[in-house]
């Protein structure tokens, strides 16, 4: 048979096929090891030199013919099936897809984010600082030396360096408090500045409801020239609008902490009742964080002049705003990767 009557027969085959299955017989027959196409390929050291050249150019013609018949009767014959599908009753393209689970932010990364936006709308800077931190950072930097006791307030989880668990020379801990972004960001930006730094910190604790070994802070941080415990008040306050969108009365009350002087608790009115409630426990006051003036230690440890400049500092925890902003009674909750407490939010 020569190329053109081959050709003539594939096409014509090609045209009659109603399926892919006819096709690809076709396809088989025609085009693949052991095929028409090959063999004529294969015949060619057989004829005379003459011929060859022709024979070849017509076995690659036929080859093309065929693989193109094939693609165009592909399409005709898919693009008929689909008509078909949507003429057919039982196919209705207007019922509405099956919803998908599409996840929601966690009410912590919700959060933080409202109170980036409020303080970025503030003139801060929103910081980020490691998790496994040098002890430098987490405690030296910070007014806490070695034999300090306030070390012992916050129960800390140590890291070794070269894994070896014996090792024991506590250089690396996971960070205790955000606190240690306060001395990265004094070494990174020139006063005055304002800084938060949102994040993870980890206490060895056992846990119970209000108990977790690991949850969330944010830490603030501000320095510049005469900055005084009015500024922090006002900040304090200004933020409080924000979040329970009504003003609200705070108080200080003295509290200790080794990286501030002097400083305080600042508690503010509770937002949940005017004459107590279970939120509040009937004092109609919340604790919300320990602020203060920065201590000149810690200036000096961030390479900043505490005759020059001076700094407030706040560090909110972040896990138990989220308490109190929906009534939540077991910190566990926050951490515990229950997708039908997580669902709610
Ligand atoms: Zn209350």
């Amino acid at each position: 048979m020569d190329i053109e009557a081959h050709e003539r027969t594939v096409r014509s085959r090609i045209a009659e096929a109603t399926d892919a299955d006819a096709l690809r017989a076709i396809e088989r027959e025609y085009l693949e090891k052991g095929g028409v196409v090959a063999d004529l390929l294969a015949s060619i050291p057989t004829l005379p030199p003459t011929e060859r050249k022709a024979a070849g150019q017509g076995a690659n013609a036929l080859k093309r013919a065929v693989t193109e018949a094939l693609e165009s009767r592909r399409a005709a014959l898919d693009g008929a099936q689909l008509e078909a599908e949507l003429a057919a009753p039982d196919f209705d393209p207007t019922i509405p897809a099956r919803p998908l689970d599409a996840g929601s932010l966690h009410p912590i990364t919700q959060a933080a984010r409202r109170l980036e936006e409020i303080f970025s709308s503030m003139g801060y800077h929103v910081l980020d600082g490691p998790e496994v931190e040098l002890d430098h950072y987490n405690f030296e930097a910070l007014n806490i030396p070695k034999d300090h006791p306030a070390r012992d307030m916050q129960d800390t989880f140590f890291v070794s360096a070269s894994g070896d668990r014996s090792d024991t020379s506590g250089a690396l801990v996971m960070r205790t408090h955000t606190s240690p972004v306060q001395v990265r960001a004094m070494e990174r930006l020139e006063p005055p500045f304002r800084a938060i730094a949102p994040g993870r910190v980890f206490r060895q604790e056992t846990t119970d409801a209000t108990h977790e070994h690991t949850f969330h802070q944010m830490e603030g941080l501000v320095v510049g020239d005469g900055i005084s415990v009015a500024h922090l008040i006002g900040t304090m306050k200004t933020f409080l609008r924000e979040v329970f969108e009504r003003d609200l009365d705070v108080r200080l009350r003295p509290g200790y902490f080794p990286f501030v002087e002097p400083g305080f608790e600042l508690d503010a009115r509770c937002p949940f009742c005017e004459s107590g409630c279970r939120v509040c426990k009937q004092s109609r006051w919340i604790e919300l964080c320990p602020c203060g003036l920065v201590h000149p230690n810690v200036l000096r440890a961030g390479g900043i002049d505490p005759e020059r400049y001076s700094g407030f500092a706040f560090g909110l925890g972040l896990s138990r705003l989220v308490m109190l902003r929906y009534g939540l009674d077991d910190i566990r909750h926050l951490m515990g990767a229950d997708v039908r407490f997580l669902e709610q939010f």
